[in-house]
């Protein structure tokens, strides 16, 4: 006779991060933090603001602390819920910086070296100091440290994730034992959002930034200072080469992206024009309410900082076992400790 099996199926575990070195922008939205917020009914969700990581460019403890208030505030009035997901500062969880030396004692030079964010720092003349380098590593440590299955991040990210997968099978395989799962790479429909100056929207850039929940003074000015061509009113323009329709075919009705797309092509349109129409969607969808919310947690710093403080107790549970697996076969701890 058949044996009847009943088996339990695991909520599936997301988690991702973003550096608090800046203010959230559309690149940052439509490429991860819009898919984090509708992902936080579907399974167990964990986002972290790194700092850790900002840490290699942000050398100032006033401004990392206002950034870090700033990407959690952001979150939360965008719409995460703490009840559904955790929103944690990195270095609440020290553990993660332990697991990243261990892990960068199985991790050849050579995989750090093939890094396309690093390389593409080095060319933009950024001199690095060794943070930067092993930051692939630190982010293995931040995303095996909690046994994660996907990682949803924008394109940027694909290359360190496909490395933490490489640097878990290294453990596994040196230790001989499946102590990491091999996570997988989760992209939004919009991995790659353009910038302000027509490359990708970056806060290592800050032309290149459109912040969304900046004030709206701001928001404009940047808009309006998009460099365009010379071209006037009636001639025809190409709008895929276009920052300005770019980003407005994220925000706008498909009827109103159409539109858009003739007023270039055909002529008609002025970039002034397109950039008020740009303008006017970023207030219709980050103004109003979501920017009514964003102010209110200005004005309620504990009760942010509670959100953080609470979801590190519940992500350092998760830490811990992982660790205890690591102490466990890397023989780094007493055998007297239980
Ligand atoms: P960062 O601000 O570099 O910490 O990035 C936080 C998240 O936003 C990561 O998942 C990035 O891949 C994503 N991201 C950053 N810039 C962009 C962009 N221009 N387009 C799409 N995703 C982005």
């Amino acid at each position: 006779m058949a044996e009847s099996s009943t088996t339990t199926r695991q909520p599936m575990r997301y988690l991702s991060g973003v550096q608090s070195s800046g203010r959230l922008h559309l690149g940052n939205y439509f490429g991860a933090v819009q898919h984090h917020i509708n992902l936080q009914t579907q399974g167990e969700c964990l986002y972290f603001i790194a700092n850790y990581h900002s840490l290699t460019t942000i050398h100032d403890g006033e401004q990392l602390r206002k950034f870090t208030f700033d990407i959690a505030a952001d979150y939360l009035a965008l719409g995460l819920d703490p009840q559904h997901a955790l929103l944690f500062r990195q270095s609440d969880i020290p553990a993660v910086t332990e697991l990243s030396w261990i892990l960068s004692s199985v991790t050849g030079m050579g995989l750090l070296e093939r890094a396309h964010s690093y390389k593409d720092k080095l060319t933009k003349g950024i001199v690095p100091n060794v943070g930067l380098f092993t930051y692939p590593i630190l982010m293995a440590a931040d995303i095996l440290i909690y046994q994660s299955d996907k990682v949803p991040v924008g394109m940027d990210q694909v290359q360190h994730v496909e490395m933490a997968r490489d640097i878990a099978g290294y453990f596994n395989q040196q230790f001989q034992k499946t102590v990491f799962k091999l996570p997988e790479t989760l992209l939004s429909s919009t991995p790659k959002v353009v910038g302000l100056t027509g490359g990708k929207m970056s806060k290592s850039d800050d032309k290149s930034v459109l912040p969304i929940l900046g004030d709206s003074s701001e928001i404009k000015k940047r808009i309006m200072s998009i460099v365009t061509d010379s071209k006037g009113v009636h001639d025809p323009k190409d709008p895929d080469q276009n920052p300005i329709f770019l980003l407005y075919q994220l925000l706008a009705t498909p009827v109103e992206v159409q539109e858009m797309r003739a007023g270039f092509e055909h002529g008609g349109l002025g970039y002034g024009e397109a950039k008020q129409r740009l303008f006017l969607k970023m207030e219709e969808i980050f103004g109003g309410s979501i920017r009514t919310r964003r102010a209110e947690l200005e004005k309620h710093p504990d009760w942010v900082e509670d959100v953080l403080v609470e979801s590190a107790k519940k992500a350092d549970l998760i830490a811990r076992a992982t660790m205890e697996q690591v102490y466990q076969v890397t023989g780094l701890r007493s055998w007297k400790i239980k």
